[in-house]
């Protein structure tokens, strides 16, 4: 394999697959690299995205398991139900939507290279080094460009201090898949119970034969129990509690955008960059986002031959006065502000602002296409 690239994606999950095949659709040479055998094979995750995202990505109809038009909160004694006449979400299995963006990427001209952990960068000579785990030898390709999408846990972080820091507090989240066919559950629940769980939420929601069901919260809060709390949770739903459990996950979700999102050479995008809805824990939207606007930045660069930071600070810039910072800023102080307020107050209030929050989504699902 060719050996020098315009650009390497380190991470084909929904961020680097997309940021892959936009790049490669302009006919820059990308190579994309991904650890696993299969993407998305263990990529931790709920599999719940809004139905416009299905427009916007031109995702095709055999990955969507179900359109979900019936959104159910639960806030202690109080429910609302929403009921849209199109619908507002779908749900996807990773293991089938990450393979397809993946392999559509390689079929606009990206090289994909499965079973390849990426194992140091040096920013110096602009060389990254893998393991290929199957031959176990280590092979290096050199690019004008690095793109890290590689999770919360970044190589960019580790080697040149770009994308999500490491020792920063993060939220967890775990899944489980429950073997259900024939069920008749159609919608997308959330689930605030703020004596167990103070600030996160539990969800259930159908994905075509399984119904999938999770919890989420800040590490801190359900460090050790989140297992417990989702056991605990599930038996009061006594529909849910006996069901076979098919597939579980567990991970890190990150807690907010990163500061620095770009240095010379190199971007951050995804969870690699922080890109999350801080209400939902939800990522794949913003992650996908953010791996367009850095795609448009390294089209520029390749195009004017500049990889210097003070180039790439257009990615930056670009998220950062642009409609997802200032959302995902907003939806924070939102977060926080109702956390101060519990500590402070003793009176839970995360709820109450999902509430006023899908309040707001309902109506602009309805229309929206694209941020
Ligand atoms: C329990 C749980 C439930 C969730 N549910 C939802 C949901 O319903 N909806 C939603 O929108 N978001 C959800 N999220 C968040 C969502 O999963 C992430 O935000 C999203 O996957 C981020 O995409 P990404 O491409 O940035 O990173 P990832 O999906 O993490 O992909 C990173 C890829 O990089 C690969 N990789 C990592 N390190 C290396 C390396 N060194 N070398 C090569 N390859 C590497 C990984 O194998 C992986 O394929 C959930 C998260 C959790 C933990």
């Amino acid at each position: 394999m060719e050996e020098n690239w315009d650009v390497v994606v380190v991470g084909a999950g929904p961020a680097g697959s997309t940021a892959a095949n936009e790049i490669a659709k302009a006919g820059f040479s990308t190579l994309l690299i991904e650890r696993d055998k299969s993407p998305g094979r263990f990529n931790s995750c709920g599999g719940g995205i809004g139905y416009f995202l299905k427009e916007l990505f031109d995702l095709p109809e055999e990955i969507v398991l179900a359109e979900i038009s019936k959104v159910k909160l639960e806030l202690g004694d109080a429910e609302k139900t929403y009921v849209s006449p199109k619908p507002l979400y779908i749900s996807i299995l990773r293991y089938q939507f990450d393979k397809f963006l993946a392999e559509r990427a390689a079929s606009n001209g990206a090289a994909l290279l499965l079973n390849t952990k990426a194992l140091d960068y040096d920013p110096l000579h602009k060389t990254l080094t893998c393991l290929n785990r199957e031959t176990r030898t280590r092979v290096r390709f050199t690019a004008r460009l690095f793109i890290f999408a590689d999770g919360c846990r970044t190589l960019a972080w580790k080697c040149c201090k770009v994308g999500l820091p490491a020792d920063k507090p993060l939220l967890i989240g775990i899944a489980r898949e429950l073997t259900a066919p024939g069920h008749d559950m159609d919608a997308y629940e959330f689930i605030f119970d703020e004596i167990k769980l103070p600030y996160g939420y539990f969800w259930v929601f159908p994905k075509g034969d399984t119904i999938n069901v999770g919890v989420g919260g800040p590490v801190r809060h359900v460090r050790g129990r989140i297992d417990q709390m989702l056991e605990d949770w599930l038996a009061t739903r006594p529909e849910l509690r006996d069901l076979p459990c098919e597939h579980r996950t567990s991970g890190l979700i990150p807690g907010y955008i990163a500061d620095k999102l770009h240095g010379a050479g190199v971007m951050a995008v995804g969870d690699a960059g922080g890109f999350l809805n801080p209400l939902t824990g939800g990522g794949i939207f913003l992650g996908m986002k953010s791996a367009q606007l850095a795609a448009g930045t390294a089209i520029e660069a390749l195009s004017a031959g500049r990889f210097d930071s003070h180039f790439l600070a257009r990615y930056t810039h670009r998220v950062k006065f642009g409609p997802i910072y200032s959302s995902v800023k907003f939806f924070d102080f939102l977060v926080k502000w109702s956390q101060n307020y519990r500590e402070k107050k003793g009176k839970p209030m995360l709820g109450y602002v999902f509430r006023a929050y899908s309040d707001m989504m309902f109506h602009l699902l309805q229309v929206i296409k694209d941020i």
